[in-house]
């Protein structure tokens, strides 16, 4: 059983448009903008991320927006929900707010115990709220005072059929998580001693499998300390007989990815260097910032392929 893994690191999903995805994020949800560059694989399409102050690994929700993309269609081998915590007793706020937003598919409930405040993105996307006793020090917007404000990811719940939950069951335990409840076709993992998004559900379902689109995951990344923990976890994956790929360098962090069981793709990356690595942190997500290989194209994609984004 692998010991390195420290919970998510982010979350990388789909969406139709760069500018309602940012609004959604940083003035619906309050959660800074910490990196405006491209899909390193796809450049002219952008890859933005939102978190905290820092970008802290386990508050990083990342988005690939290709305009004009059909939604994708819910079903089984993805991450249905992917869950924040705020809180205990700022639900209310945020059903408010949300609802006065007009967005879609607020739902109040509780799993574990724990108070749930399901909503949608602007491209379908399952989220929820969870209130949950967290000490991470939020980013703190306009609009969304401390004392109410995101803490970072509470967990991802990944919707999979019978036997692919099984299989990744037995992969979220092998990655270091134990099992710590179940309720009706919903069980819980929790890695020990992680960074406080260190939460994972599955919930098996009987469905077709899902279709790719705007509003659905593409890939949830798990957070390890550094490069030499991350070839400990490739190796230990490759010797049970996982295809990863080799290491890729993603300026921020150095990635690794394989397809689970169950179908979702899963990335281990590294905490290392960090999204202040080619920007102040005061500044972070202000500036379009490419990788060497793509700087070349700097002109073209800012005139052609990426929309301005108004904040
Ligand atoms: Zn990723």
């Amino acid at each position: 059983m692998l010991t390195q893994i420290n919970g998510l690191h982010h979350v990388t999903s789909l969406a139709s448009g760069a500018q309602s995805n940012n609004d959604f994020f940083t003035k619906t949800l309050g959660l800074r903008r910490v990196k405006k560059t491209v899909n390193f694989d796809a450049p002219e399409v952008y890859h933005l991320y939102y978190g905290d102050a820092e970008g802290t690994p386990g508050t990083v929700m990342t988005y690939f927006p290709f305009p004009g993309a059909r939604r994708g269609r819910a079903g089984a081998g993805e991450v249905a929900t992917t869950a924040f915590s705020v809180p205990t007793g700022t639900l209310p706020f945020w059903e408010e707010r949300l609802s006065t937003k007009n967005i879609a598919g607020l739902e109040k409930g509780s799993r574990f115990g724990e108070n749930v405040l399901a909503f949608r993105g602007p491209d379908g996307d399952g989220f929820a709220l969870v209130e949950s006793n967290d000490d991470r020090a939020p980013w703190v917007s306009t609009d969304v005072p401390e004392e109410v404000a995101i803490r970072g990811f509470h967990s991802a719940d990944m919707r999979l059929s019978g036997r692919g939950a099984d299989a990744s069951a037995e992969l979220l335990e092998f990655m270091g998580y134990q099992k710590e409840d179940s309720d009706g076709n919903v069980t819980r993992f929790r890695v020990p001693n992680g960074n406080e998004a260190q939460v994972i559900d599955i919930s098996k379902v009987d469905a077709p499998m899902a279709n790719q689109g705007a509003g659905s995951v593409h890939h949830i990344a798990f957070s390890v300390d550094n490069r030499e923990t991350q070839l400990e976890v490739r190796k230990a994956l490759m010797d049970t007989g996982y295809q990863v790929t080799p290491v890729i360098d993603r300026d921020y962090f150095w990635a690794i990815y394989f397809r689970t069981p169950g179908g979702v793709l899963f990335e281990v990356a590294t905490n290392e260097p960090g999204f202040d690595r080619d920007e102040d942190t005061a500044h972070l997500g202000e500036a379009l910032k490419l990788p060497s290989q793509h700087e070349h194209l700097r002109d073209v994609l800012e005139q052609k392929y990426l929309e301005p984004i108004h904040d």
